[in-house]
């Protein structure tokens, strides 16, 4: 620990991954100070699926081809035109070459499974999952000679006019010190300090759930933002789903998902929907879920579906509240039975006949309902009857700092001299609203790989 390293990485992610493999391939000494325990070492990544690619033909499980246009138009319209063009074209154009770039680091890929995300075009699912490229990414550091610090939770980020020199951070409980000629941060958002979330966003926010890690409490994001490096992003931007109730506070993962919403009523504590659920196809539409539910009383809602559409989407990992009859439903639920009887009946009174598809539009829509649900409106008749209690989950934060195309951030002077950071700490500059399926990874890859290179050129 008295070394003097040439890069010091914080975080045991997926960016700081990526930018310790760079920085160690290049030749320098590298430390990766990752505030989890060794079993949950891998941040939110190890609960990814896949990450969005951009190629101009079939590359590896990638089908057909995703080109630069088009790639940038999806991030348009999901974030509604708040992103850095220069930064999103660069991790857009870069994402092509990182895919072989994984392979050759032990990650390996597995063509998309059919179902209600269908993604085999844009999107290159990791066999093993997240855990699994983790996993691949630590083996690969250490064939490299990296040196990994477990339970190594960074307090203070030392910055002298603009020039890093070390970190303080507590290893195992006790005090320590590790000096630096570079750092990578690479230490994730907010979203696990629920103080910070309810500043951000009210009291209400201590009902939300954490989807991923605990670790990430936003707590070298703060420290560098006290020291007057530039922010980027909103607190109260991020990425949120609506859940199953019953998931843990933190790290339930991708299994805590819902799909059922589109084939659905969905109700809030007071029995009365809210918003139309067969807006658009559930990939399109899960990622505003969250806030929808967030601004319900208690950030609680209701998905009622009846046995019609139980096989209809991705089985839930804990099984549905059963019952016999809508009102009973409703009272296993918490719910007034008879409010909730009440909306079922007018919304089956507003279905029009027509025929259902659940994977498409059917354009099977109510007729006289506010709000209406304008596809897969079934009337909700066929016992037994199940229900499903949502809460938002949150994924990641957006508030970060600023970087520019080299990764490295800004501060009261302009750019630092060797401070770089990478994945979620600075994802908001491309975020600014809304999330496109798969950038989160694309973000963390090519910022992590470009951050890497730059701080071993810089210490060369
Ligand atoms: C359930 C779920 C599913 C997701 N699925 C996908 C997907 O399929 N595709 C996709 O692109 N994105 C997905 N995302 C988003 C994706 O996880 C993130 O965008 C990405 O992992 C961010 O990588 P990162 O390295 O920046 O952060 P992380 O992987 O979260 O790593 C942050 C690291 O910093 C460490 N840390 C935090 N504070 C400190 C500190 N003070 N000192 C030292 N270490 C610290 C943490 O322990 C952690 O190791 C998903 C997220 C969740 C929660």
């Amino acid at each position: 620990m008295d070394k003097l390293w040439d890069v010091v990485v914080v975080g045991g992610g997926n960016a700081a991954l990526c930018a310790a493999i760079e920085a160690a391939e290049a030749g320098a000494s590298v430390i990766i100070l990752e505030g989890a325990p060794k079993d949950y070492r891998g941040g939110n990544s190890r609960h990814t699926r896949n990450f969005r690619c951009m190629h101009q033909g079939p590359l590896s499980v990638l089908t057909d081809a995703y080109e630069e246009a088009e790639y940038y138009d999806d991030l348009l319209l999901v974030t509604k035109g708040k992103t850095d063009e220069r930064l999103a074209r660069l991790a857009i154009r870069t994402s092509e070459t990182c895919l072989p770039w994984m392979e050759r680091q032990g990650v390996r890929f597995q063509p998309s499974l059919s179902g209600t995300l269908s993604l085999s075009r844009t999107n290159a699912f990791f066999l093993g999952g997240g855990k699994a490229l983790v996993n691949a990414y630590y083996n690969r550091v250490e064939d490299l000679g990296v040196t990994v610090v477990y339970e190594a939770q960074v307090q203070h980020v030392d910055i002298e006019d603009g020039t890093f020199r070390g970190v303080d951070c507590e290893i195992a409980g006790a005090p320590a010190r590790v000096n630096g000629r570079a750092v990578v941060l690479a230490s994730g958002g907010f979203q696990a300090d629920l103080d910070w979330l309810a500043r951000a966003w009210g009291p209400a926010a201590r009902n939300f759930l954490i989807r991923g890690t605990p670790y990430n409490r936003g707590v070298v994001l703060k420290d560098m933002l006290d020291q007057g490096a530039e922010s980027v992003g909103d607190p109260t931007q991020c990425h949120a789903v609506a859940i199953d109730g019953r998931a843990p506070k933190f790290d339930g993962g991708i299994v805590t998902r819902l799909d059922c919403v589109p084939f659905s009523v969905v109700v809030n504590r007071d029995s009365q929907r809210f918003y139309n659920e067969g807006e658009d196809v559930w990939p399109k539409r899960y990622a505003i879920w969250g806030r929808l539910v967030a601004a319900q009383p208690d950030q609680v809602a209701y998905s009622i579906i009846d046995s019609q559409s139980i096989n209809a989407f991705m089985p839930s990992v804990f099984p549905p509240v059963m019952a016999d009859t809508i009102e009973e439903l409703g009272e296993k639920l918490g719910l007034s039975g008879a409010a909730l009887k009440e909306t079922i009946e007018g919304f089956n009174a507003a279905c029009r006949p027509g025929t259902f598809h659940g994977n498409e539009l059917d354009g099977l829509a109510t007729e006289g309902l506010e709000p209406p649900k304008t596809n897969w409106a079934r009337p909700i008749v066929k016992p037994p009857f199940y229900g499903y209690a949502l809460r938002p989950g949150v994924t990641f934060t957006y508030l970060g700092l600023r970087v520019d195309d080299t990764a490295r951030v800004t501060g009261t002077n302009g750019l630092m001299t060797n401070v770089w950071a990478a994945g979620e700490i600075m994802a908001g500059s491309i975020l600014g609203q809304g999330y496109l399926a798969g950038f989160g990874m694309t973000i963390g890859t090519v910022f992590g790989r470009i951050a890497g290179k730059e701080a071993a050129k810089h210490v060369a």
